[in-house]
C-alpha cells in the first residue's frame, strides 16, 4: 500500500483529525460533496494547504443522489444559455477523460411525440447545435430517427403519437464514486481531508474577519477548532444553515427541490437505451439501464422537510410509474415492483414566482462582509468550473493578502485515479482481462464490469484480497473484500458508507445486502473496534436506509427543532 493511498484510511481518522485541529490552513472547505470535494482538489494541486470536513460521509448529501448524468443540459438549450450549454458539454468530456471507467459514453434515445417538448426540426437542429458547442465528432454525433428506427431502438415504446427520435451522445457516471475519488486525488496532492466532522460555528478575529471554525468529530463527540486563512462553505442544501451562522444570510436565498429516483428490477423495465422523454405533465424523465436495474427519475417539488432524512413519498413513486406506463404501456410494472429508491435535495437559488423546474441551475457565489465565502446551485457536471471558480476567488484574495503567487488551475489534467486508465477502450478491455479472473471465485462478467466501473484499476487491489475469503459464498467473498479496501482506501466508518456511497449496493445491488451484511458487518466491527453499542447503532442505521429505500411515506419527514432554528 503506498503511503498516499494509506492517508486515506480509517483506521488513521483521528491522526486526521489532530492535522487538521493543528495546523493552520490557507483554505478550509466545509462540505465533502462533488463541489466541496472539487474544490479541495483544485486547490491542493495549485499548492494551497487545504482541510476538508464532511458533517457526515463524502457524497451522504446531494452527491449520491442525482440522475448519475454528466451531462450538457439540452434544457440549457432551450432556454438559450448557449454560455452554460458550452461550458457542461465540453467538460462532459473532460471529466470523461480524467476518469473514463467513472464517467461512460452513454447514448440518450429522445422520443419525439405528437404535443411532447421537443419538435422533430428544433430537436435536429438543437443536437446539431450541442454537439457543436460540445465538441462531439464523428459517429458519436446526432442522429435523428424516424418512427420505425426509434421503435427498433427501442420496441418497448408507445408507439401512438411517436414522429421520430434524437439519438445523441451524452455520459453516465456514480456520484458517489466521483466524488470519494475526487477526495482520495486531493489528499494526494496533500489536503487533509475528514468524514463526520460537522462545523458548528465560526471563529472570528478583532477586526471580525472570519479565521476558523469550531468543529466536533460526530463519532467520538470530541470538539476542536481549525484554524484558517479562507474558509469556503460548499454545504449544498446546509448553505443557508451556515450563512446563519455567519450572520450573513440577506439577500438571495436557498430554494430546495426535491427529485426521487425508483429502481425496478432490469428484467421488469428490460429498455435497450437510456431514454429520456416526454412525462405525462409534460415534463422530461430519464429511464436508465444499468447493470441489473433500470432506475427512473426525477420529480421535482418544493421541499421544506428535513434535510437529513429525505424519503420518497406515495405520490412520488404514484408520479413515476405513471410516467413509465405512459412511455412504455406494455411495461406491466407496479409499486411492488420498485425494489429501491434515493430522494435528494436540490440546492437552487430562489427565484421569484419560478416553479421547480424552471428554477436556474446555475451556481452562485456569496461573500460575506465577514469573509466567508459560500458556493451553491450548479450540477454535478460542472464542478470542476465551479471549483475552479472558487479557488481562482481564494488565491486572488490570498495574493492580495501577501501570499506567494499561485498557479492556475490545473484540474483538467489531474486524472481521478492513481493508475488511470488510458481511455474507456482500455476500461473495456481491463473488464474482459478480469473475468476470467474472477471466475475461480464463482464471480462472473457481470462482477468485473461492476467493478471495473466503480474501481478502475483500484479492483486489482480487491481481487488480489478476495484468495483471502475462497470459503465464502461469492457475493459475501466479493463484499468481504471490498469493504476491507474501503476500510483502508476510502474512509469507511459506517455500514452506510459502504453499503450506500462506496458500493452503491443499495440502490443498484439491494437483493445481495441481507446476504452479505453479517459478514460485512463483523469486518467493520473488528477493523474499526466497534464495542456491542456501536454495532446495534449502526444494524439500527441500516434497517432504518434499507426502510427508506423500500417503502413510500404518506409524507415528507418534519424537520427537526434544531434545523428548524437552522
Ligand atoms: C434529483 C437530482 C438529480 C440530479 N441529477 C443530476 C445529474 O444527472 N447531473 C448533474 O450534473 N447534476 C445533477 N444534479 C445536481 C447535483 O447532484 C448537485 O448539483 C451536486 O451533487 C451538489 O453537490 P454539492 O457538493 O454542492 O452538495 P452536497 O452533495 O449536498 O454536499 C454538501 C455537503 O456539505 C455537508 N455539510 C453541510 N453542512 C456542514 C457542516 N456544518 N459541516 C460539515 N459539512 C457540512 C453535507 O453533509 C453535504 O455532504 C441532481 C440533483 C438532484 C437532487
Amino acid at each position: 500500500m503506498s503511503n498516499s493511498v494509506a492517508t486515506f484510511s480509517a483506521l488513521n481518522r483521528k491522526e486526521t483529525i489532530k492535522q487538521i485541529d493543528d495546523e493552520v490552513f490557507d483554505l478550509l472547505v466545509i462540505g465533502g460533496g462533488v463541489t466541496g470535494c472539487g474544490i479541495a482538489l483544485d486547490a491542493a494541486s495549485r499548492g494551497l494547504k487545504v482541510a476538508l470536513v464532511e458533517q457526515r460521509d463524502f457524497a451522504s448529501g446531494t452527491s449520491s443522489k442525482s440522475t448519475k448524468l454528466i451531462h450538457g443540459g439540452l434544457r440549457y438549450l432551450k432556454q438559450l444559455d448557449i454560455g452554460l450549454v458550452r461550458e457542461t458539454g465540453t467538460e462532459r468530456a473532460i471529466v470523461h477523460r480524467l476518469a473514463p471507467h467513472l464517467v461512460l459514453p452513454e447514448k440518450m434515445l429522445m422520443p419525439l411525440i405528437k404535443g411532447g417538448n421537443y419538435g422533430k426540426l428544433a430537436t435536429s437542429f438543437g443536437l446539431m447545435v450541442y454537439d457543436i458547442l460540445a465538441g462531439v465528432k464523428g459517429d458519436d454525433r446526432r442522429k435523428m430517427l424516424s418512427k420505425e428506427a426509434t421503435l427498433k431502438k427501442e420496441p418497448l415504446l408507445e408507439a401512438n403519437g411517436l414522429k421520430g427520435g434524437g439519438y445523441y451522445a451524452e455520459y453516465r457516471t456514480d456520484d458517489a464514486r466521483l466524488t470519494i475519488e475526487l477526495i482520495k486525488t486531493a489528499a494526494r496532492f496533500g489536503a487533509v481531508a475528514a468524514n463526520y466532522c460537522k462545523v458548528v460555528d465560526f471563529v472570528y478575529n478583532e477586526s471580525g474577519q472570519i479565521v476558523g471554525a469550531n468543529c466536533q468529530d460526530q463519532l467520538s463527540e470530541d470538539k476542536f477548532v481549525i484554524n484558517a486563512k479562507k474558509i469556503v462553505s460548499a454545504g449544498g442544501p446546509w448553505v443557508d444553515r451556515l450563512r446563519k451562522r455567519d450572520g450573513s444570510l440577506s439577500g438571495k436565498r436557498l430554494h430546495l427541490t426535491k427529485g426521487v429516483h425508483v429502481v425496478f428490477p432490469f428484467e421488469k423495465v428490460p429498455i435497450k437505451n437510456t431514454t429520456y422523454f416526454d412525462g405525462p405533465d409534460g415534463r422530461m424523465i430519464f429511464a436508465i439501464p444499468r447493470g441489473r436495474v433500470t432506475y427512473v427519475g426525477t420529480t421535482d417539488t418544493t421541499y421544506h422537510g428535513r434535510l437529513d432524512r429525505v424519503v420518497a413519498t406515495k405520490e412520488d413513486a404514484a408520479y413515476l410509474l405513471k410516467a413509465v406506463k405512459h412511455a412504455f404501456p406494455s411495461i406491466d410494472v407496479s409499486q411492488e415492483d420498485m425494489i429501491s429508491n434515493w430522494a435528494g435535495l436540490r440546492p437552487l437559488i430562489h427565484e421569484d414566482g419560478k416553479s421547480p423546474s424552471e428554477l436556474s441551475r446555475k451556481d452562485e457565489i456569496f461573500v460575506s462582509d465577514k469573509g466567508l465565502i459560500s458556493i451553491a446551485g450548479g450540477k454535478l457536471t460542472g464542478y470542476r468550473k465551479m471549483a475552479q471558480r472558487i479557488v481562482d476567488l481564494v488565491t486572488k484574495q490570498l495574493e492580495k493578502e501577501g501570499s506567494q503567487d499561485f498557479p492556475n488551475c490545473k484540474t483538467k489534467n489531474i486524472p481521478l485515479t492513481e493508475v488511470p486508465f488510458d481511455n474507456f477502450q482500455a476500461s473495456l478491455k481491463y473488464i474482459e482481462d478480469t473475468t476470467p479472473k474472477l471466475s475461480p471465485y464463482g464471480l462472473d462478467a457481470y462482477h468485473a464490469w461492476y467493478l471495473t466501473t466503480t474501481y478502475g484499476r483500484q479492483s486489482d487491489i480487491i481481487i488480489q484480497k478476495l484468495s483471502d475469503f475462497r470459503s465464502e459464498a461469492p457475493e459475501v467473498a466479493l463484499a468481504r473484500a471490498e469493504v476491507w479496501y474501503a476500510i483502508l482506501h476510502e474512509m469507511v466508518s459506517s455500514a452506510e458508507d459502504f453499503f450506500v456511497r462506496r458500493t452503491g449496493r443499495l440502490y443498484f445491488d439491494i437483493q445481495t445486502i441481507a446476504e452479505v451484511r453479517d459478514a460485512v458487518m463483523q469486518d467493520l466491527q473488528l477493523a474499526l473496534g466497534w464495542d456491542e453499542q456501536r454495532l446495534k447503532d449502526e444494524q439500527d442505521n441500516l434497517n432504518d436506509l434499507l426502510h427508506d429505500a423500500t417503502h413510500y411515506y404518506d409524507k415528507e419527514l418534519a424537520r427537526e427543532s434544531e434545523e428548524v432554528a437552522g
